[in-house]
């Protein structure tokens, strides 16, 4: 009697396949250690499964210099961390694709999900390993000077501030590796700290005191960021101690004042935390919603490690294929859909997706003088800089679009005349020029920060 009832349940819900297109039997949001390894046990699963890169590819990782605790290995580069995962997936049939979700609609089964290209995928079971952002502070200057003064990642950008006078704000462990970063570089290092105690661990603290470039304010509350119209001059400081406010002279703000989980876009359908970060169903990683699940720094606030983000992926995966057989989805249901599942190389026309390259003067102005209408989109990038890939991958996508500009690519270790022509002091840095210069940006921009750019100087 009760396997007549499951064979029941297992038949209504194959049925509801029969007439989707886009399907995805194991659908991934993010691309960073979580959901990459949960893309590879779907796959072994015997799954198809389709990872979608969101807008930072890579996550967090790819701004990672050296990695000391990833399993295995004494010393490797977080981007190859990433860039081994990924191969790793892909070469058991993962489908790994640029964009970013919009919308995800649980009303009906197959969950319906919408890219911000407006595809739509189907998805029978969806795993968000969406990870979390770096806080921000919310003040005045910071989105003006934010990639060319304020930061959140010293590992990308401390080689700019060579003999600098350069502030840290946070008081966690965070600040004070961000500061032993810099000291490699900066003249000093002052941390900022809003209390009148650090929250680091102690040990974290001692460390302080092998880096006498290093110093700490406490009771200081940021206010504002100032500066001239291209460069950061100081930040604004409440002190509240003597109650006065002040400008701190610095040329860069680094802020380490935590992170925000990533869960934003399903705040309304799935259950989090007062923060914002996923709950699980420990020691699953099965949400609120059936068939739904999450891994990664999405649904962790704890231990927030790539390799404990792994961990989770891999739980995620095998909980996604163990959904998908309790529903019935056999081998033999999935032979039956196989054409509808999808497949974008298969189904979408071939585009050129490799940007146009040059390297001196003459080559920009040939350009300039064939498109006298159109916007173009100069990226300078270097081959050692991780947010220059990230930012390339993203532009490659964006120069599908019908009406991308044209974007064109710089290599800024060989281009040197270009780099002296536009001043360039740093990678990334990216100018559009629409009849001269309209927008000038330095550091990492995600998809919705660059798109918002080009939209801007339509
Ligand atoms: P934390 O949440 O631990 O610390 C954030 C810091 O930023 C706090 O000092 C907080 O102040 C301060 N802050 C927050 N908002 C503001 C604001 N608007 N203005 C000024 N200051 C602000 O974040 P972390 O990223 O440092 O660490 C997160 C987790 O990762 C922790 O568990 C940490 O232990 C771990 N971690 C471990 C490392 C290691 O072991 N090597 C390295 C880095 C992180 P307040 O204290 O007043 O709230």
């Amino acid at each position: 009697m009760r396997e007549n009832i499951k064979a029941d349940a297992e038949n209504a819900a194959m049925s509801k396949l029969s007439h989707v297109t886009n399907l995805v039997p194991v659908c991934i949001i993010g691309s960073g250690p979580a959901g990459l390894m949960a893309a590879t046990y779907g796959a072994r699963g015997g799954k198809h499964t389709v990872v979608i890169e969101g807008n930072k590819p890579g996550g967090l990782l790819m701004d990672t210099t050296d990695v000391e605790n990833w399993p295995g290995e004494t010393m490797i580069k977080g981007p190859e961390i990433i860039s081994k995962l990924k191969s790793q997936a892909e070469k058991h049939g993962v489908v790994c694709i640029s964009g970013a979700v919009s919308s995800i609609d649980t009303n009906s089964w197959p969950y319906r999900i919408t890219l911000d290209n407006e595809t739509v995928l189907h998805a029978m079971t969806i795993i968000i390993a969406t990870g979390a952002s770096p806080r921000r502070l919310g003040i005045p200057g910071e989105d003006t000077y934010w990639g060319s003064g304020v930061t959140s990642c010293a590992v990308c950008d401390a080689p700019f501030y060579k003999n600098e006078d350069v502030v840290v704000v946070g008081g966690g462990d965070s600040a004070i590796e961000e500061a032993i970063q810099l000291s490699g570089f900066a003249r000093s290092i002052t941390i900022l700290v809003r209390k009148d105690t650090m929250r680091a661990a102690p040990t974290m603290q001692a460390r302080l005191k092998q880096y006498p470039k290093i110093s700490i304010q406490y009771n200081v509350e940021p206010k504002k960021i100032v500066g001239t119209v291209e460069t950061i001059t100081g930040i604004e400081l409440y002190n509240g101690t003597t109650k006065e406010t002040s400008i701190f002279p610095t040329s860069g703000v680094f802020l380490a004042i935590g992170h925000i989980p990533n869960s934003g876009f399903v705040k309304d359908i799935i259950k989090t935390d007062a923060e914002g970060y996923i709950i699980v169903n420990h020691p699953h990683q099965q949400t609120s919603v059936a068939g739904i699940f999450a891994a990664g720094d999405i649904a962790d606030k704890i231990y927030r490690q790539a390799g404990t983000s792994s961990g989770h992926g891999i739980q995620a995966g095998l909980d996604a294929v163990r959904y998908l057989d309790d529903i019935g989805f056999s081998d033999q249901v999935a032979q039956s859909v196989s054409a509808q599942l999808y497949r974008p190389g298969a189904q979408m026309p071939h585009q050129a997706s490799d940007l146009i390259s040059i390297t001196t003067l003459e080559e920009l102005e040939a350009l300039i003088n064939g498109n006298p209408d159109r916007i173009i989109l100069l990226d300078f990038w270097t081959e050692t800089c991780s947010s220059c890939k990230q930012i390339m991958c993203i532009l490659k996508e964006l120069s599908k679009e019908n009406d991308s500009p044209l974007i064109v690519s710089i290599d800024a270790d060989e281009a040197f005349d270009l780099v002296e022509k536009f001043m360039i002091t740093r990678a990334p840095t990216l100018i559009v020029l629409k009849h001269g210069i309209v927008a000038e940006k330095s550091g990492f921009l995600d998809r919705s920060e660059l798109q918002l750019m080009l939209k801007k100087h339509k």
